[in-house]
């Protein structure tokens, strides 16, 4: 009985053991893959990932002008954030310049092209809309140029240009890239042009100005080449990117937005049945941008309605319906924006 006893406690005990070597061996032995990689990270020091690049610095490049039609030019954003697409519109007598971008050097890479594809002609600056990338260095033209803005849109940036221009080097601009706004203090423009519409003769050279109130801003216009039927849209259009509901309170609150009314711009600007569509940021494109555009909108709102409050998983859903649009970051507040003003 007893040995039969000392013979199960000895079963007992080596089970016991034999649990705890192989448990230890176990805990204690890395997986083969672990070993590989272990072997290779001894052999290369190179680390596991690539660090992430840096934010591009938002500055023009001027280098690469394409001409879409003749004597229309436009500079590419290369798709770097806070960087619009600017356009440069040749006539015999004066050459239109449609924004200069962000910041004093970035305003003389402009108007030194401008001055290199329209040698001699007097220069005339409009911006789409008085947000900062679009014309905060518009300072750099006023000595030879004139200015001509919308009535909106000047009275946007006489109203606004303080606030946005802190706002902007306070949160939207990371330290190392907020030095672009110093020195800046936005011209009032020359001349402004009040209603809906307006034209400008460049020589031998229509251009028509289109407003219709307060959308993505307050001031925001297009610039129509209507032979051409190319339309400049600033950021009432943005190419496979989420669009700028710029509801950032206190900052730019919603009596500087109109959803409603920017729907109904995208409508007019395809009935005037462009061929090419420059937006604000992005590649260009023709209706099809303005159309998706549109689409996107209406899924917005009847998501939000579905979901009936703006959140994370809302937010989610909608990223997931645009798996190739960039700038996911202004999903959440075009919700928010919807909810309490929409
Ligand atoms: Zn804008």
């Amino acid at each position: 009985m007893e040995a039969s006893q000392s013979s199960d406690d000895f079963g007992a005990r080596r089970r016991l053991l034999k649990a705890a070597l192989l448990g230890g061996l176990a805990a204690a032995a890395p997986p083969v893959g672990a070993m590989a990689q272990d072997r290779n990270q001894r052999q290369d020091p190179a680390p596991a990932t690539l660090p992430a690049p840096a934010r591009p610095m938002p500055v023009v490049d001027a280098r690469f002008p394409a001409e879409m039609a003749p004597g229309v030019f436009v500079l590419p954003d290369k798709r770097i954030p806070l960087v619009p697409n600017i356009g440069i519109v040749v006539g015999r007598d004066s050459v239109l310049v449609v924004d200069c971008g962000l910041g004093i050097g970035s305003a003389e890479e402009v108007l030194a092209l401008a001055r290199r594809l329209a040698p001699g002609r007097r220069i005339v600056l409009t911006v789409t809309h008085a947000h900062p990338e679009h014309g905060f260095g518009a300072q750099v033209f006023k000595p030879d140029a004139r200015i001509y803005y919308n009535a909106a849109q000047r009275d946007h940036l006489l109203r606004s240009a303080r606030t946005l221009l802190d706002g902007f080097r306070a949160v939207v601009l990371p330290p190392a890239q907020r030095h672009l706004l110093d020195g800046i203090a936005p011209p009032p423009p020359d001349q402004t042009y009040d209603g809906s519409r307006a034209t400008l003769d460049l020589g031998g050279r229509i251009v028509e100005f289109r407003t219709w109130g307060t959308a993505h801003s307050p001031g925001d216009q297009i610039v129509l080449l209507p032979e051409e039927r190319i339309v400049f849209a600033g950021d009432l259009i943005e190419e496979r990117m989420f669009p700028i509901v710029p509801f950032f309170p206190p900052m730019i609150g919603a009596g500087d937005i109109d959803l409603a009314r920017w729907e109904t711009t995208l409508a007019d600007i395809l009935s005037l049945q462009p061929r090419l569509i420059v937006p604000g940021h992005g590649n260009l494109g023709g209706p099809e941008i303005a159309e998706g555009l549109l689409g996107y909108f209406r899924e917005l709102r009847a998501m939000l309605r579905a979901a009936g409050q703006p959140g994370p998983g809302l937010e989610a859903s909608i990223r997931a319906r645009y798996p190739t649009w960039e700038n996911a970051e202004y999903i959440a507040p075009a919700t928010r924006y919807l909810s309490q003003a929409g």
